[in-house]
This record gives structure tokens, C-alpha cells and sequence, in this order.
């Protein structure tokens, strides 16, 4: 029996629709807890590939090179610029940081979702290259919230800590170019709310395909 065309297509379909990963970018103020998010959601979700960025800021205690961040100087960083190895590149307070390339597209050409968890000028460069990512929003319950959190952390000098709470304001006022806001009141219930927009995002019917 010789399938009709219109079945081939069908299947067509079918089977790009289930072939490639979802890239998600994950943004929000520092501070609102998207570290700690992401290490959650990879727990409940393993088959969820985090991208490790690349950053010339000096690693916090307890970070590792490979696992956080690939730390690098400004020199290595502008070489990975030069040689076209990132997907995108954001200065942030007085930093560089980008996401590697190559790992993003072969994670997504193996059918396996891939995470970001980078700042807002960066978030929309990645929008421009992939329009079919996924966008959520992470928001604090208040920015008197955030601002309490950053200092308890104690990682930065109080110069830092403004430089950082002007940059959130100005970020939350880009919230309208994600597809989602997600408020982390409680890390438990922001986690669930990202699992099921993962498991919405699969389940949609992509015009292209
Ligand atoms: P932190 O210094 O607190 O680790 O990160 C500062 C900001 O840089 C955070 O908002 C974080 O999401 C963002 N960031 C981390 N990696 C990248 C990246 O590869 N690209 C961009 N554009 N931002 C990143």
C-alpha cells in the first residue's frame, strides 16, 4: 500500500514537531533567585541541559570553572567574540558575560531542551536569532524584597548593590518583550510554574511545523 502524500505530511509534521529542544531563556533582577531556580528545576527536571556562560567576572566562593561559569579574562572573552563562539554577549555591571555557542545548537539539533539563564540585552539578541525560544520573566514579590535579598548574600560591595537595583529596575521595564513572568514568592511554587510552562511549550502547535 502506497501511503498518500497528504498522510507523508502528516507525519512530517509529527515528527518535527517532537525532533527539536526547546531553548529557554529564564531573566530577572539579580538577586530574584534564578541560580537557584535553575539548580531546582534541574533537579526535577534532568533531561533539561543547562548552558554554562562564559564571564570575565572573578568567581564568587564556592563557584567552580565548567559548573557556574567558564571564567575568563577580558582578553579570553574578547577572542570568543572574535572567533564567533557566542550566541550572544551582554555587558553587566562592569562585566562581560556570553553563552557559548556550539553547545546551545547541538543540545537543541539532539531534541534535548536547553536553559539560559542570562540578563535582558542579552535575552532579546537571542530573540532576535531564535524567535521560537521560550521566554520567561522571574519577578521578586517587591523590589524591597530584592533589594534585601542581594544584601544578604553578602557577595557585593554596597556600590554594586545600587548598580544592581537601578540595572533590575530598568530590566523589569523590558518585561514585555518575554512570554511569561513567573514570581518567585516561594521556590517550590515558581519551580512548578515553570515546569508546567515547559510542558505547555511542548505541547503547542508551532505554526512552522
Ligand atoms: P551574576 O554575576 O550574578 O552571576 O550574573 C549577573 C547577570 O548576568 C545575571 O542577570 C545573569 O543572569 C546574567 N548572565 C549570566 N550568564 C549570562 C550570559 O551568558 N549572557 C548574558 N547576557 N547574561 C548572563
Amino acid at each position: 500500500i502506497v501511503c498518500p502524500p497528504r498522510k507523508k505530511t502528516t507525519t512530517n509534521k509529527m515528527e518535527r514537531a517532537m525532533s527539536k529542544g526547546l531553548l529557554i531563556v529564564l531573566s530577572g533582577p539579580s538577586g530574584v533567585g534564578k541560580g537557584t531556580v535553575c539548580t531546582e528545576l534541574r533537579k526535577r527536571m534532568p533531561e533539561l541541559v543547562y548552558s554554562v556562560s562564559a564571564t570575565t567576572r572573578q568567581p564568587r566562593a564556592g563557584e567552580e570553572n565548567g559548573v557556574n561559569y567558564f571564567f575568563k579574562t577580558r582578553e579570553q572573552f574578547q577572542e570568543m567574540i572574535e572567533n564567533d563562539q557566542l550566541l550572544e554577549y551582554a555587558e553587566y555591571v562592569g562585566n562581560f558575560y556570553g553563552t557559548p555557542r556550539d553547545f546551545v545548537e547541538e543540545t537543541l539539533a539532539g531534541g534535548k531542551d536547553i536553559i539560559l539563564e542570562i540578563e535582558v540585552q542579552g535575552a532579546l539578541k537571542v530573540k532576535e536569532k531564535f524567535p521560537e525560544g521560550v521566554f520567561v520573566f522571574l519577578l521578586p514579590p517587591s523590589l524591597d524584597e530584592l533589594k534585601g535579598r542581594i544584601q544578604g548574600r553578602g557577595t557585593e560591595n554596597q556600590a554594586t548593590i545600587d548598580h544592581r537595583m537601578s540595572v533590575a529596575a530598568h530590566e523589569i521595564g523590558l518585561m514585555e518583550n518575554y512570554d511569561y513572568a513567573v514570581v518567585n514568592d516561594e521556590i517550590d511554587l515558581a519551580c512548578q510554574r515553570i515546569q508546567s510552562i515547559i510542558i505547555a511549550e511542548h505541547c503547542r502547535i508551532r505554526k512552522s511545523c
